[in-house]
């Protein structure tokens, strides 16, 4: 069976887990916590990286951190993950969903002005597949009308827009180290970015159960107090042990990435479209978070699906359109014509790739993938 995914495993990880154990001290924000942390500041330049549960945590994170409150309206595109929008309506916002570009599967950026209101507080680009969004234009808009921009870069770790690291960009950009990311700290994990220098202290406050511990710890005041609302947002010693061996080879999984996903590009663009394989504007680097291709309906999508289960190779898709969802439907609005979301998501199928796959397993998938094209 060729899986979609496999965990990445790198060969260090009980090693540094067993240092952890070791130590005698596993609550968050030990050694090696503060060693990812680290990293993430030195390789991708954020004010502070703060490691958390989770992407959903980092999100939930912020959307306290920037005071989203009741009736508040946040702008994101549709075709994401539920946490992008749940972690806002957890705060009494109004979700506004926006359409997609066709080609990148990113919010529209021409279409967020149009979409902004007195009520707007937040724009909320997701890097799909670990391809970013038109940063520069997005940015333009929020200094414009004074709004956060909060960066869904669950997908986008060691991705770049213009030389910055995907979620170094806006005010705040949130991390996933899940098993399905490229980057995992061991089944569930996450990180936060704080970009403006003027956010940190309050964000450490919120994340340490709305307590100034953070100071405490070093050496700022005598004794800690509860000084903000906050919650638990820390992870154990052992993800961030875990997580600390990926980041350490991180340019080694990224070439490997890359290198399955050329050849995926070489090999399938010699039998399908170019508007049916991902796209990658020229001004960007991506990290090969997902291969993925589109069909021509769903219902050939249906075919393709059950015709690689045959041959026992996992091709899922993703994301049904939020606004299209009961919870999407209660909390949030389309704004503007669905002219590429409902269609575009509905034709698109994922490849398996993952840091251990060969190229002989990935030779099974490619051949699978144009006898199905062949037999169409
Ligand atoms: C995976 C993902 C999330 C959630 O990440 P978790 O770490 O599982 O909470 C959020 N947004 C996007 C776009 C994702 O792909």
């Amino acid at each position: 069976m060729i899986p979609f995914n496999i965990p990445p495993k790198i060969g260090n990880e009980l090693n540094y887990i067993e240092q952890a154990i070791q130590s005698d001290r596993l609550c968050g924000d030990g050694q090696f916590s503060k060693k990812c942390e680290a990293w993430i500041e030195e390789n991708f330049n954020t004010a502070k990286a703060l490691l958390t549960p989770s992407c959903t945590a980092s999100l939930e994170l912020a959307a306290i951190l920037i005071d989203i409150k009741e009736g508040d309206e946040v702008i994101m595109p549709s075709y994401t993950f539920v946490s992008t929008a749940n972690a806002f309506v957890l705060r009494g916002a109004k979700i506004i969903f926006i359409d997609v570009r066709s080609d990148t599967m990113n919010m529209d950026e021409s279409l967020i002005e149009a979409a902004i209101t007195s009520k707007t507080r937040a724009i909320v680009p997701v890097h799909y597949a670990g391809v970013a969004c038109e940063m520069d234009t997005i940015l333009s808009i929020a200094e414009k009308y004074g709004l956060w921009v909060i960066e869904d870069a669950a997908q986008g770790v060691m991705s770049t827009y213009k030389g910055q690291a995907l979620g170094t960009i806006g005010h705040i950009g949130c991390y996933s180290f899940h098993e399905t990311k490229n980057y995992s700290s061991g089944g569930e994990g996450g990180a936060i970015l704080i970009n403006d220098p003027k956010l940190v202290t309050r964000a450490e406050i919120i994340r340490e159960k709305g307590t100034n511990r953070s100071q405490f710890l070093h050496g700022i005041v005598d004794k800690y107090t509860w000084q903000d609302v906050g919650s638990s947002f820390l992870p154990s010693e052992l993800q961030a042990a875990y997580l600390y061996a990926q980041l350490e080879s991180a340019n080694m999984i990224n070439d490997s990435r890359l290198s399955l996903w050329h050849n995926y590009y070489n090999e399938l663009s010699k039998i399908l479209q170019p508007e049916q394989l991902p796209h990658i504007p020229n001004h960007l680097k991506h990290n090969a978070h997902m291969f993925y291709i589109k069909l021509a309906s769903s219902e050939v999508r249906a075919k393709f699906i059950s015709f690689m289960k045959a041959q026992n190779i996992i091709t899922p898709f993703h994301y049904i359109p939020l606004h299209s969802s009961p919870a999407g439907e209660q909390f949030g609005k389309f704004i503007g014509k669905d002219c590429h979301t409902s269609t575009e998501s509905s034709k698109l199928v994922r490849l398996p790739l993952y840091l251990e796959m060969s190229k002989v397993q990935q030779g099974v998938v490619i051949k699978a993938v144009k006898e199905f094209f062949f037999e169409e």
